[in-house]
């Protein structure tokens, strides 16, 4: 699994606990993303099998198991669906917790806003254009069908 990336603010917090030089160079997206071990491994998965930013991980890592099926952007709702238990690649996302339902849903916002300021990037609008919204749904639908298209 790609390791995932992360926003200024998640960055911030991670540098917080004290590390550094976790980051891959930017891409032409400008996503920042976190390295890999010489083992392919995400930067931050221990010998153990656990995150060592665990508290602060990125939003995508809080999201799963779920994934964002839906963006309704006139109601401003975001649908998540359960994903299988193969599609995750890193043993450090979940401890066994049970997260609260407000930190699954911060971070599919999180990710949804992601997702709309790039999208207002390759659009050349203000992130608050309805057209960024609507291509902003569309690109979450067309990721959905890829995933079930590779599931049959
Ligand atoms: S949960 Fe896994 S992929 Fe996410 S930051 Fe931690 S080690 Fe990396």
């Amino acid at each position: 699994m790609q390791p995932p990336d992360v926003n200024a603010a998640e960055k911030k917090q991670i540098e917080a606990k004290g590390f550094s030089d976790f980051l891959d160079r930017c891409d032409e997206t400008e996503i920042m993303w976190i390295r890999r071990k010489k083992d392919g491994g995400c930067f931050f998965l221990t010998e153990k099998n656990l995150c060592a930013i665990y508290d602060v991980r990125p939003s995508i890592c809080r999201l799963e198991p779920f994934t964002i099926k839906d963006y309704d952007y006139l109601k401003n709702r975001v649908e998540l669906e359960l994903d299988f238990p193969f599609v995750c690649g890193c043993e450090g996302v979940n401890d066994g917790e049970t997260l609260p339902v407000e930190v699954i849903g911060k971070a599919a916002q999180m990710i949804v806003r992601k997702i709309l300021v790039l999208t207002a990037k390759d659009l050349r609008l203000p992130v608050t254009d309805k057209r960024v919204a609507s291509e902003t749904r569309a690109r979450i639908l067309r990721r959905g069908i890829d995933m079930a298209n590779l599931s049959v």
